[in-house]
């Protein structure tokens, strides 16, 4: 028969995630028998606790998980070694069983990096603007210092939070490289380009993080909720003839990057993307 394979995604509030048929479509085309179940500790009776969840997926054969809300920082105590870029972030989006150990990676790290080099090839990197600094806007910062940004100011509604993602990219980076920002019209004045990473926008929760008039034609903005693909802020944005990039590419391509790691094949990322825009 076909080599089978198990993976699955941890998290609350799974349900409508695009990544099991992405995975699953994937799998199928390369030969597999690829099941990816949906993991939802809240949804089971009795519901475990993460570090009983692992261990069970471990003991029945999982190649691996993904990790997702609220899970992406309590995992990495229950693994016994992580890639460099999660220990980074500071949070694990996937989960490798291999030889008995537990390897964590951040694919959303890789996956926002990669939506900018394929889909805003050209945009100036000088100065960015990050709104949201939790465990997608950590892998967000990252992924945009590792691209080339020379200057990256930082906003969150938790100031304190900012702050702190502001010391880990300067650390990081052995220099200066983040600032906080609270006055979001002189930061916005000052950049190039400006991110989203609040979940301001979902279509649970209209509206956006930073005011539709301060954006400006000469910005590209980049919103990473994929639910609606089309944020008020990206509205608002093409309005005034502004670059965008949607939170599809990184959705698309951290799922890219886990494939890879769970089965060791090369998954063909066009159709990953052609099965996320099928659903
Ligand atoms: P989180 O709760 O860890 O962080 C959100 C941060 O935004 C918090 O620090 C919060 O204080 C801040 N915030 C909220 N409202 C704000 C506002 N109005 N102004 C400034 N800051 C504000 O959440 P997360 O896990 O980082 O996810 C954020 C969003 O990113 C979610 O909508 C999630 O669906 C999306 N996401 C998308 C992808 C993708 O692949 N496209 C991947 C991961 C997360």
């Amino acid at each position: 028969g076909r080599p089978r394979l198990r993976v699955g995604l941890v998290g609350q509030g799974i349900g409508p995630s695009r990544t099991p048929a992405m995975h699953e479509a994937e799998g199928a085309a390369h030969g597999l028998d690829y099941r990816y179940r949906l993991l939802d500790p809240a949804a089971m009776a009795p519901s475990p606790d993460l570090g009983e969840l692992l261990d069970a997926a471990e003991r029945a054969g999982y190649a691996g998980l993904n990790v997702t809300y609220p899970y992406k920082t309590a995992v990495i105590d229950l693994l016994d070694e992580l890639s460099d870029a999660a220990r980074m972030v500071g949070a694990v989006n996937t989960v490798v069983f291999r030889d008995g150990r537990r390897r964590g990676h951040n694919t959303d790290f890789w996956g926002f990096a990669e939506s900018v080099r394929r889909f805003l090839p050209d945009a100036p990197l000088d100065d960015v603007l990050l709104v949201g600094a939790g465990g997608a806007g950590a892998a967000v910062a990252h992924a945009l210092r590792t691209l080339g940004v020379r200057r990256l100011l930082i906003a969150d509604a938790e100031p304190q939070v900012a702050e702190r993602l502001v010391d880990r990219v300067s650390a990081a980076a052995g220099a200066a490289l983040a600032r906080p920002v609270t006055d979001m019209a002189a930061a916005a004045a000052d950049v190039n380009g400006i991110v989203n990473a609040t979940p301001v926008g979902m279509a649970k929760l209209p509206g956006t993080a930073i005011e539709p008039d301060l954006l400006a034609p000469r910005h590209w903005v980049a919103d990473i909720v994929y639910f609606p693909l089309e944020t008020e802020l990206l509205r608002a944005a093409r309005a005034r003839g502004c670059r965008c990039l949607d939170g599809s590419g990184m959705a698309v391509f951290q799922a890219v990057r886990a494939f890879e790691l769970f089965t060791g094949l090369t998954p063909d990322s066009d159709r990953m993307r052609a099965t996320f825009e099928a659903l």
